[in-house]
């Protein structure tokens, strides 16, 4: 093959079951061909990687950049997707929390236009499911929606559904062949604990574990598959934080109910012990928990029974962050720390797989949300997006290395010593990230809208 545009080697590819030495022909942003890594191909320019690792490009299901909205000086499109590329992040998902709420034609033109002026990386728009949304969701499907995200905690931005016009709506999605994505927290259980607690005059960061107990989030887990079941809609249960919904999972997997189950690295990296330490710097819902907890995700992630990680990145500013226990916002930021988080915890300290970081980070979200082949694969007609990692360097997080806006200084993070490293973005064939000087090289606007098939 000739007339190629670039030619990448490595001797570590990570492919979607193996890893192996291979070079890759890139031609017109997709992946030409791949041939054994000393096989000569023809291209205007080849760089070899030697022994660092080539992964697909990250698809990030569940991101917050809330743009448009009132406060993207904080966050936008463009500080949300550099961050993005210096994660090895190269599609993300994001959530329909803007102002206003993705929920019609109208609000959903509006965050396009945002996108496609300020992306740096390939993106795809989640539709809103609450009161807002209702009698949109054909239109929003045919705008080329990703998926569609319902709140069954209180969310002051989303006004929430009733459990029969919980139900209306997946049948109403469920006939479009569409993928419903649940933030699965019962509202009465937690609002009733969290006005108590602050009654009790609790501001210790325990509070707002004890607030969102494993029971609240149990349940809405279980009747969201039980809806599933019944209405026959497709569903993604968002940032899964209780292994004690793993049994239910089970029951409704075997009742043949279709499901996705995400978690974030948070859940498996931190615990309420950081709760403790960081107050309400390492609040989110739902909200960290037991140790024993983390270890056991860790167990349904390894055994298939969570499918896919994503970051659930919502930053803010350190003032905001300041606030009391009861008014901080929720909502951790990461994006940019996901992978080098997997490559320490579960590449070099839990013995995890390569091609099974590749899975759950890449391939499993490009299949639920419609993306692949062309996305989440490094194969033959797929988009070249791949990220280049040192597996072995050891370096330490600062706020400092953070391309985003917000520059938060005392995350649960600060000072971290992560062994693993992103040291190169592709999005589409396209060098958008160098991580040796940790340096952004695309333009705003580069990114593409990708709609699902
Ligand atoms: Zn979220």
């Amino acid at each position: 093959m000739d007339n190629l545009d670039l030619v990448i080697r490595s001797r570590r590819v990570v492919m979607e079951n193996a890893v192996f030495p291979a070079a890759i022909g890139v031609k017109d942003g997709r992946i030409a061909c791949l041939a054994q890594p000393e096989y000569p191909l023809a291209a205007r320019e080849e760089v070899d990687f030697g022994d660092l690792m080539l992964f697909p490009g990250l698809i990030d299901p569940h991101v917050h950049f809330k743009d448009p909205g009132p406060n993207t000086s904080r966050e936008n499109w463009e500080s949300g997707t550099r961050q993005a590329a210096a994660g090895g992040v190269t599609t993300v998902l994001e959530m329909p929390l803007s102002i206003p709420l993705t929920v019609d034609k109208a609000s959903f033109d509006a965050k396009m236009a945002r996108a496609e002026k300020l992306s740096l990386v390939d993106f795809a728009l989640w539709g809103g499911m609450n009161k807002l949304a209702t009698g949109h969701y054909q239109e929003l499907n045919a705008l080329g929606a990703v998926a569609f995200k319902v709140f069954l905690s209180t969310d002051p931005d989303s006004p929430r559904l009733g459990d029969y016009d919980f139900i209306q709506a997946l049948r109403e999605v469920a006939a479009l062949g569409g993928l419903v994505g649940v933030h699965a927290e019962n509202a009465e259980i937690v609002d009733s604990l969290v006005a108590s607690l602050e009654k009790a005059g609790r501001r210790d960061g325990i509070a707002h574990k004890e607030s969102r107990p494993a029971v609240a989030e149990v349940e809405a887990v279980q009747r969201t598959l039980l809806f599933g079941l019944e209405t026959g809609c497709r569903i993604h249960i968002c940032h899964l934080s209780t292994a004690a919904a793993g049994p239910v999972m089970r029951f409704y997997r075997q009742q043949g109910a279709d499901f996705t189950v995400e978690t974030c690295p948070s859940y498996l990296i931190l615990d309420q012990r950081d709760l403790a330490r960081c107050g309400s710097r390492a609040k989110c819902n739902p909200p960290l928990r037991e140790p024993e907890n983390r270890e056991a995700l860790w167990h349904l992630l390894l055994a298939g029974e969570i499918d896919i990680l994503g970051s659930d990145h919502s930053p803010y500013w350190d003032q905001e962050r300041d606030k009391s226990l009861w008014q901080a916002p929720p909502g951790l930021s990461g994006i940019d720390l996901m992978f080098p988080l997997l490559l320490d915890e579960g590449l070099n300290h839990r013995g995890v797989k390569p091609e099974v970081l590749g899975q759950i980070l890449s391939r499993n979200a490009a299949r639920r949300f419609g993306l692949y082949p062309r996305k989440g694969c490094i194969r033959p007609g797929a988009d070249a997006d791949l990220v280049v990692v040192d597996p072995d360097q050891e370096w330490v997080w600062s706020w400092r290395h953070s391309l985003g806006n917000s520059q938060e200084k005392n995350t649960p993070y600060e000072g971290r010593q992560i062994k693993g490293k992103v040291l190169a973005t592709f999005v589409r064939g396209t060098k958008v990230y160098d991580g040796e000087k940790n340096q952004i090289l695309a333009e705003p606007g580069q990114g593409k809208f990708i709609r699902p098939a």
